[in-house]
């Protein structure tokens, strides 16, 4: 059968002013990977601002990936507007369908809607969806209409217990130029890929919607197999590891070092700031990590706490004199505006820069955003938070909840939300002077 996946892609351009790609869409990458390897014919499409409306009458499947919450609305526009067959099966799935699926299933007018993970059950879904009479009956992880109108769940899913048995992600079947890239990797021009080497995170940081809890790490081999295929097919020099938390278990981290140290390639990843140490950071430099991001967030020990981050000035320091010394450049996320930011914990944050800059490469500055998804999302009465879907007021706009360039008031009376106005400005100044905007 011939299956089309369909999945959002917006430029950047209030940050980058220009159209700049971010890393693959690996959620669709690895689904069509599956459904290849199933016999099936696969085509990947980008859904953009500008292209929403499709002609998809050619095929008996579509799936939606539902990647971020601020693409909702594009992806709704696509399903309202394209073109499809009578007897398509419409799937849908991704990071919104995972928190909303009942309804991301009604707003779609889906056959089907997949919670987490899916390589394991979308052959299944394909089967009985467009030549099985649409009965889903007993696949985990799903929500689909019954026969009356009624919305009903699958039984629950077990996360894959082993990911390395899943092939490479279908690279072939994007665009050379939207795999490889040459103005990425930690600020250089190494030619490079992303990749992922594991899954999940078991932190619990309020504003972070990593997908799951539940961590899952690739082997050594499997990862230094899919680099030598990026080497071989695409002459990769680098790569960047895109995983939410890739170091976290030193262990599995030390394995894959050693199994890729000998290709010589360059590489960065994210962490905590609490997860590394000296001996790791060397091993990890040795193999050719050029860069650490670590997630600061900020310079008070308040906001910290407030947002469960569960580390402290004396770690985020510790870390990243510890990757100097390991020769390893060090790039920070910092958030502005968590409930809670003064003058005050603004000026905490500052101080730290300042002390850290000299070993800083690079200063990443967010403004704070409830995503959907997370904790502070979840329970806005708790964390004075406005604005979310489920308040007075909402309006149908999932496109506010974008974290690169959101100036919109989440808490905070006037009086409070012009503090964090002023701090933001003196914040994102000093950041700009010393590391470029
Ligand atoms: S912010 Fe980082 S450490 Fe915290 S939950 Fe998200 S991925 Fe995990």
């Amino acid at each position: 059968m011939r299956v089309v996946l369909l999945y959002p892609e917006v430029y950047d351009m209030a940050r980058y002013k220009e159209a700049r790609k971010e890393f693959p869409p690996f959620g669709v990458l690895y689904l069509a990977a599956v459904i290849e390897q199933g016999g099936h014919e696969v085509v990947i499409e980008a859904v953009t601002p500008s292209r929403t409306r499709l002609e998809l009458s050619g095929f008996d499947a579509v799936g939606f990936s539902l990647a971020s919450s601020a693409t909702y609305g594009l992806m709704l526009t696509a399903r309202r507007t394209s073109t499809f067959a009578d007897h398509a099966l419409i799937m849908v799935g991704g990071v919104h369908a995972n928190f909303y699926p009942i309804e991301s299933l009604t707003d779609f007018a889906a056959h089907v809607v997949a919670d987490g993970e899916s390589e394991e059950i979308i052959l299944q879904l394909l089967d009985r969806g467009v030549d099985g009479g649409r009965d889903f009956t007993g696949i985990p992880g799903i929500y689909c209409p019954n026969g009356d109108g009624q919305i009903v769940q699958g039984p629950s899913r077990v996360l894959m217990r082993n990911i390395d048995e899943l092939p490479l992600p279908a690279r072939h079947l994007l665009p050379r130029e939207h795999v490889v890239l040459s103005d990425r990797l930690a600020g250089t021009d190494t030619t490079m890929a992303h990749v992922m080497f594991s899954r999940g995170c078991p932190f619990p940081c309020t504003y972070c919607a990593a997908a799951q809890s539940r961590l899952q790490y690739r082997g050594a081999a499997s990862a230094r197999r899919e680099l030598i295929h990026l080497i071989d097919a695409y002459g990769i020099e680098g790569f960047a590891i895109v995983d939410d938390n890739f170091i976290v278990h030193k262990g599995k981290v030390g394995e894959i070092c050693e199994a890729i140290a000998d290709l010589k390639l360059r590489w960065s990843a994210l962490s905590r700031v609490d997860t590394v140490d000296g001996p790791l950071l060397k091993k990890m430099a040795a193999s050719g990590c050029i860069e650490v991001k670590y997630g600061m967030e900020s310079g008070s020990e308040l906001l910290l706490t407030a947002m469960r981050k569960r580390i402290t000035r004396a770690q985020i320091r510790d870390a990243i004199l510890a990757t100097a010394d390991a020769g390893i450049g060090a790039k920070v996320f910092v958030i502005h505006g968590y409930p809670g930011e003064t003058e005050q914990t603004t000026d905490e944050t500052l101080s730290l820069l300042e002390e850290l800059a000299p070993n800083l490469s690079r200063v990443a500055l967010f403004r704070f955003v409830p995503l959907p998804g997370t904790q502070v999302y979840a329970d806005p009465d708790k964390y004075g938070i406005s604005g979310t879907h489920q308040q007075p007021g909402w309006d149908g706009d999932w496109s506010r909840f974008h974290i690169h360039h959101n100036t919109l008031r989440w808490w905070g009376d006037d009086n409070q939300w012009a503090e964090v106005e002023s701090s933001y400005l003196r914040l994102r100044t000093f950041v700009d002077a010393t590391w470029g905007p």
